[in-house]
């Protein structure tokens, strides 16, 4: 389990939530109906090259907008759509959202051929046994390259039964797409099976990266996730980095990719276009 970050960001879903979140029934029967209602969005947030400052994707984050309680956090709506069948609906209105959005604005030159977009799915979604052919369908009906989706799975997920997890991650690999384990480093004794397992990317958990460079234990677990994707020939990308000297460690360290506050927050996708040009810009 990841330790708990005691750092709040923005301070950006609404207050009266944190209330009402334990009140569960407005919250689970709103869900039922949210995406035909069309209260789903997606956010998303960029991810960068951290030496060459160079965009190397974005990741889809979902934001429910419930009619009374204004922005719902995905860490308390996901939960309990996942305890239903519900969260197989909404993985899927996600992964179609993403990969049209995507496939939009590559076809606008808003984005490179080699620019991903990582969308995350829930451990059901991943047991699924229509996972990998709804995947296929999903893409070719958007018309975005397989090579240019990134699918993030917790490593929990991949550990809960190895066997089967290590099957689909083959399949979706001769599909094209690329896989990445978030909220990585939890797991410390499961490093080793990672050999048999076809991947292209590790996140460092972002409650590993909120002590660096300070904590001797965040530093600690850093250093041997970034030494192991090395070893692994996998990319590593560090989550969550809101601080300069955060930054500045993890380049030192040869962690070569990033997200967080300090990059940019996940934006809504007229702010996220009025920005991209800039960043695609960067040298
Ligand atoms: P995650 O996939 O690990 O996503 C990163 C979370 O950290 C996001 O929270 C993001 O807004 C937040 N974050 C990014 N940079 C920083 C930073 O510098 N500091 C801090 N404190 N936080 C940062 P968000 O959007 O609230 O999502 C929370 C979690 O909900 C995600 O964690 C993911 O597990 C889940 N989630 C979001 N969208 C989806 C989805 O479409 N499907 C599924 N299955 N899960 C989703
Ligand atoms: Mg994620
Ligand atoms: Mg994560
Ligand atoms: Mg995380």
């Amino acid at each position: 389990r990841a330790k708990e970050s005691g750092r709040n960001g923005f301070q950006y879903y609404s207050q009266e939530l944190t209330a009402r979140a334990f009140d569960r029934i407005p919250l689970e029967s709103g869900l039922y109906y949210a995406i035909e209602r069309g209260e789903f969005c997606l956010h998303y947030q960029p991810q960068f090259n951290l030496q060459s400052r160079r965009l190397r994707g974005i990741e889809a984050l979902l934001r429910w907008q419930h009619p009374e309680l204004g922005m719902v956090s995905p860490a308390t709506f996901i939960p309990l759509a996942e305890e239903s069948n519900l969260i197989l609906r909404i993985g899927e209105w996600v992964l179609v959202e993403a990969c049209r959005q995507m496939k939009d604005w590559l076809e606008h030159g808003l984005f490179a051929g080699d620019n991903l977009m990582s969308v995350n799915l829930s451990p059901k979604q991943f047991d699924h046994p229509d996972l990998v052919a709804s995947i296929a369908r999903i893409l070719s009906e958007s018309g975005l390259p397989a090579h240019q989706l990134e699918l993030e799975i917790t490593e929990a997920t991949l550990m809960r039964a190895p066997e089967q997890a290590i099957d689909v991650l083959f399949r979706l690999r001769e599909l094209g797409v690329k896989v990445a384990i978030d909220d990585f480093g939890t797991g410390y004794s499961s490093l080793i099976q990672l050999k048999r397992v076809p991947l292209t990317t590790l996140k460092i958990d972002r409650s590993f990266v909120t002590g660096l460079p300070y904590d001797s234990n965040d530093v600690a677990i850093s250093r041997a996730v970034i030494a192991l994707a090395q070893d692994l020939c996998l990319e590593v990308l560090a989550e969550g980095i809101e601080t300069e000297v955060q930054h500045n460690f993890l380049i030192c360290e040869g962690c070569l990719n990033g997200q967080g506050y300090l990059l940019s927050p996940p934006l809504e996708v007229s702010d996220l276009q009025m920005r991209l040009a800039d960043w695609q810009a960067a040298p």
